[in-house]
């Protein structure tokens, strides 16, 4: 089975009444990197909210490394175990860099969260696994020790990827990951990204706007408007 599937999903914001997705189903298989493209307001981040499980959706499935996360209502104490540990493989990278952390929060220990509650990484040597974490994204070892406000927007989201994949999730959520950042950071970034993808295997759902990049990265595209999938393209009919 796919590693990540939506299935029927709908979602309708109450104070607006607005129906942001209407029975949307997209899949990512495993090691696979799926685009998702569309205008502002098509439903982009709503569906990413939906499949990482920061907003439950009105009707359909939602379905991630073999765990089942249905709609609101709290789930029963044993299944909602197996859903955090399975949803610990699905990290996010958002298109602000600085929404990846706390102000307060020094880098190494941010960095860090993406590791702590992953029962391997018990006892492990916190230091050394995230100056690791920073130096695979090509950040001194040294900025564990700053705050994110003394980053610039690159590395910034450099270290939000860091924090995102030091865990080695199955899926990274790019929610405009490069959508903040000045064309050559972009670059570097998206290098960085696919570097990812060869090294560690980790699947892709890649949400942006720009036909090129998002094109360029993925193997197959599903295009959103007005809430809908209008269409499906694999990497041979890039747009
Ligand atoms: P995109 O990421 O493609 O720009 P969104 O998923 O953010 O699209 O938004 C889809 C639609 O849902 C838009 O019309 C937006 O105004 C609306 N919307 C998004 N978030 C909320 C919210 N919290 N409450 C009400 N409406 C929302
Ligand atoms: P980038 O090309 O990655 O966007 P910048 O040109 O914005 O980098 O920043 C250059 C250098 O200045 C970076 O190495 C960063 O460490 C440093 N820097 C940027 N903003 C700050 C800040 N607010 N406090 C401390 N150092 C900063």
């Amino acid at each position: 089975d796919a590693l990540l599937r939506l299935e029927g999903v709908s979602k309708r914001y109450r104070r607006s009444g607005l129906l942001a997705l209407d029975d949307v189903s997209i899949w990512v298989g495993a090691g696979e990197r799926v685009g998702l493209m569309g205008p502002s307001g098509s439903g982009k981040s709503t569906l990413a909210c939906i499949a990482a499980g920061l907003l439950s959706p009105n009707a359909g499935h939602v379905r991630f490394d073999g765990v089942e996360r249905s709609g609101g209502g709290r789930l029963p104490r044993g299944r909602s175990a197996a859903v955090r540990r399975a949803w610990l493989g699905m990290q996010m990278v958002f298109q602000d860099p600085e929404a990846s952390f706390i102000p307060t929060m020094r880098l190494g220990d941010a960095v860090f969260e993406g590791a702590r509650y992953l029962p391997r990484f018990k006892g492990a040597d916190k230091d050394r696994l995230v100056r690791e974490a920073l130096e695979a994204v090509e950040l001194p070892g040294s900025y564990a020790e700053r705050f994110p406000y003394e980053l610039s927007g690159g590395e910034c989201q450099r270290a939000a990827i860091a924090r995102a994949v030091i865990g080695r999730p199955k899926l990274l959520l790019c929610d405009e990951a490069t959508s903040a950042l000045d064309v050559t950071v972009q670059a570097k970034v998206m290098a960085l990204l696919g570097r990812v993808h060869r090294e560690l295997g980790t699947a892709f759902l890649f949400i942006g706007h720009n036909p090129a990049l998002v094109g360029g990265f993925c193997d197959r595209i599903y295009r959103i408007g007005g809430g809908r999938i209008t269409e499906e393209l694999e990497a041979c009919e890039r747009p």
